[in-house]
């Protein structure tokens, strides 16, 4: 991704080139986004049919969680709006209001994505002015390792060099301690002005070389391992990521053209490998195509991103559980705020300092959104989640949740991934329900909200009506070449 941003944005002012190792490859999973990546991907110029086409992509309009409030309950974290606007309060406050009168039905009524996600439906919609309507924001699932593959050939259309092999050993600048090269395993000498270290949670120059630093959050988000495997397709092709609670974790289920990615995030003190494999075997909806691979990890963030000319992007920056699918979207800010700083010349601490900040404000408020799901769990009786729902969080989260609970109000900081909504449909999804809601909701006649309420789930629901099912869209829009499909 960030070869291909560079490609696309600094050549041919600048030499750009990739050195990667297929003796090592790529971790290969992360196959969920959110909608940012369509930014990514049109800011960059690539057409998304030919893009879901190569990745045996689909669309997602959400995530389901099941089991993460009570055992027995379920919500969707659904892109797109919440409602509707009705005046100066945001909608949840008249839901709210509606609640206690006995009107208003589960949140999902009032969404689009959730409604579109129950029918199994898809369309790009982009609604006439003065419509009610909200447009269709989506995001994609994709198979990761055909991604790289598709960026690859971009970034070398657009003139980046891309030189394979194993990087035994990094030089530095005798004077000021920059790294001045990097030397491959076949002797190849490759020297930089700057160096964007993507070489995974080995974090190759950032850690081994310039010993950046770790904040460990592994006392808040404490799955340490992942099992994935994939199995066959099964119908229909749903437009959601699935998130299931289990005894020490959770369980993924992507749906891709050519398969369905699975995986169980568990913690390894309470639960063995080989157990969290036999749950995650007995639970595909199609048949096994690997064995299950063991992926280790650590979570929380490297101190420093950007140290000395050396600026960590992805896995070597850092690590948040792919609970909200948001580990790639962290890739793209990355390279929108190198882009944004990128030095004229020498490299100054204040543009290092501004990429720091910025970089450690930003995984922290998605830290604290993905310790949410966690701690405002419903599971008792199971050891690990019990020991969640008790501990202490961090300051900031504790803050917004005694907010909403007490007055129905989110209020994200300034430059938060995660906005109202996002936090509204995991709060109310996990019985986080607000003691009291804004007085203006007040104002409006009871008859007027219950006609509002009944009209926006009717429109909501005749918009769904006119778009096509999932599968059958991806089908006809993107269809992944049969020859690929079985590679
Ligand atoms: C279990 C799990 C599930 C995930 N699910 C999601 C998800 O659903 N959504 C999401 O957004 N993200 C997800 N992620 C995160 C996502 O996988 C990564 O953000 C993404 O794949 C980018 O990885 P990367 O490029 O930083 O590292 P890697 O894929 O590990 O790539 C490292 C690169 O560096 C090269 N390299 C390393 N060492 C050397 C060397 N010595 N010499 C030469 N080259 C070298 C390798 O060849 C490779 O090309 C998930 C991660 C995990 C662990």
């Amino acid at each position: 991704m960030t070869a291909a941003a560079l490609g696309r944005f600094c050549v041919p002012k600048m030499d750009v080139v990739l050195v990667e190792s297929d003796e090592i490859g790529i971790v290969g999973v992360g196959e969920a986004t959110i909608p940012s990546i369509k930014m990514f991907n049109d800011s960059l110029g690539i057409d998304e049919a030919e893009f879901l086409a190569a990745t045996g992509g689909t669309y997602k309009l959400g995530i389901a969680f099941e089991g993460w409030g009570r055992p027995d309950q379920g919500y969707v974290h659904a892109f797109g709006l919440v409602g509707s606007a009705l005046g100066v309060v945001p909608f949840h406050h008249y839901w709210l209001r509606g609640l206690k009168l006995g009107i208003s039905k589960p949140l999902g009524h009032y969404v689009l994505h959730t409604l579109a996600i129950a029918a199994n439906r898809f369309d790009h919609l982009s609604p006439p002015a003065n419509s009610p309507l909200p447009p269709l924001p989506y995001a994609f699932h994709f198979d990761a390792s055909l991604y790289a593959k598709f960026l690859r050939g971009f970034a070398e259309k657009l003139g980046v060099v891309r030189q394979e092999g194993k990087i035994v050993a990094v030089e530095r600048d005798q004077h000021n301690g920059d790294v001045s090269a990097v030397v491959l395993a076949n002797g190849t000498r490759i020297s930089g002005d700057l160096f964007i270290d993507c070489s995974g949670f080995r974090g190759l120059l950032i850690e081994q070389e310039l010993e950046a630093g770790f904040e460990d959050w592994t006392h808040w988000l404490q799955c340490d391992r992942a099992i994935a495997v994939p199995c066959s397709r099964v119908e229909p092709l749903t437009p959601l990521t699935r998130s299931i609670a289990r005894k020490a974790g959770w369980q993924w289920r992507i749906p891709l053209q050519h398969r369905i990615g699975n995986g169980y995030v568990f913690n390894s003190d309470h639960i063995s490998e080989d157990e969290a494999a036999s749950t995650l075997l007995a639970n595909l909806d199609g048949e096994a195509m690997a064995e299950p691979r063991t992926i280790r990890f650590k979570t929380g963030r490297r101190s420093k991103t950007w140290v000395r000319n050396v600026v960590a992007i992805g896995l070597s920056s850092g690590f948040i559980e792919p609970l909200e699918s948001t580990s790639i979207h962290l890739i793209q800010t990355a390279i929108t705020r190198l882009i944004e700083l990128l030095p004229a010349g020498e490299i100054t601490d204040a543009t290092r300092d501004d990429y720091n900040a910025r970089a450690a404000f930003e995984m922290e408020r998605i830290r604290d959104f993905i310790i949410l799901h966690y701690h405002a769990n419903r599971r008792e009786g199971d050891a690990f989640w019990d020991g969640l729902r008790k501990m202490q969080v961090p300051e900031p989260l504790q803050h917004k949740i005694d907010l909403f609970r007490s007055t129905g109000r989110v209020v994200p900081s300034f430059d938060e991934l995660f906005d109202t909504r996002a936090w509204i449909h995991v709060m109310i999804g996990q019985d986080i329900i607000p003691e009291t809601y804004h007085p203006i909701a007040d104002q409006l006649p009871e008859r007027r909200l219950k006609e509002f309420l009944e009209g926006l789930e009717r429109a909501h629901l005749e918009q769904v009506r006119r778009m096509p099912d999932h599968g059958a869209f991806v089908a006809k829009f993107a269809p992944m070449k049969q020859e690929m499909a079985q590679a």
